[in-house]
């Protein structure tokens, strides 16, 4: 960090406290008034699905009900992904969505805390285990645009409260990739081939480290997947994954 960026976060925090204090408290998804700042009312947390157990060790997909023994779901048994294990905290559904999408595209920064808290739980068995942090990069160009990408803030605010190391540059976006969002899962993977790599500058950030790959959404897992062969081929021990919130 150079000085000006701890100046800065120093302003924002102070100018935080500051307007937390002259201004009624709302609710972080909805806007309606609640008794503390930087949290939810009663109405938004009951919608919100937070996933819990039974759930796939691997996939972290929750199940109806549990299996016998250690649980693998049969998607994960018949195609077992690149990483280790995922963990989320929110079902991706239409009540996270507002929350996760003001989040990435609408400046909610004041809710990194409040999300990398519920992330830092969903993820604990993954976070015991990590010795390094990276974020899903965004491309330059998408970075200039939207001026903050997600999972690095994620990324930064999970590594503050866990003491885990963040490397938020040895895996870089080389590629621009259209938006995911009308592909199907096979036009996905290939969207996204050869779209990351490893900065060999950097390796040793990942070489030999189990690593802990942070993004706000999975979907179909394509970009997490990528980015995981990457960091694998690079020398990374293991790969887990742990996002904000997923497709169930
Ligand atoms: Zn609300
Ligand atoms: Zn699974």
């Amino acid at each position: 960090m150079t000085p000006l960026d701890s100046a800065t976060s120093v302003l924002r925090g102070v100018t935080t406290a500051v307007l937390d204090a002259l201004l009624p408290p709302r609710c972080a998804a909805c806007g309606e008034p609640v008794d503390r700042p930087r949290t939810l009312c009663l109405a938004c947390w009951s919608r919100l699905s937070f996933i819990a157990r039974p759930l796939c060790a691997i996939c972290g997909n929750p199940f109806e009900t549990a299996p016998p023994g250690e649980p693998v779901c049969g998607g994960c048994l018949a195609n077992p992904p690149p990483w280790r294990r995922a963990r989320s905290a929110l079902a991706y559904d239409e009540s996270s969505r507002p929350l996760v999408l003001g989040f990435k595209h609408g400046d909610r920064l004041h809710l990194t805390s409040l999300l990398a808290a519920w992330m830092r739980l969903a993820g604990a068995e993954l976070l015991a285990d990590a010795e390094v942090i990276v974020p899903v990069p965004l491309h330059r160009w998408r970075l200039i645009a939207r001026r903050y990408n997600q999972a690095t803030v994620l990324a930064h605010a999970i590594g503050l409260s866990s003491g885990v190391p963040v490397a938020d540059r040895a895996l870089v976006r080389v590629k621009r990739t259209p938006s995911q969002g009308h592909l199907t899962k096979s036009q996905r993977a290939r969207n996204v081939q050869g779209a990351f790599r490893v900065d060999d500058r950097r390796r040793s950030e990942i070489a030999d480290r189990r690593v802990l790959l942070v993004d706000d959404v999975l979907t179909s897992g394509a970009t997490a997947g990528a980015c995981a062969r990457v960091l694998l081929r690079a020398g990374a021990a293991s790969v887990d994954l742990l996002t904000l919130a997923r497709v169930v």
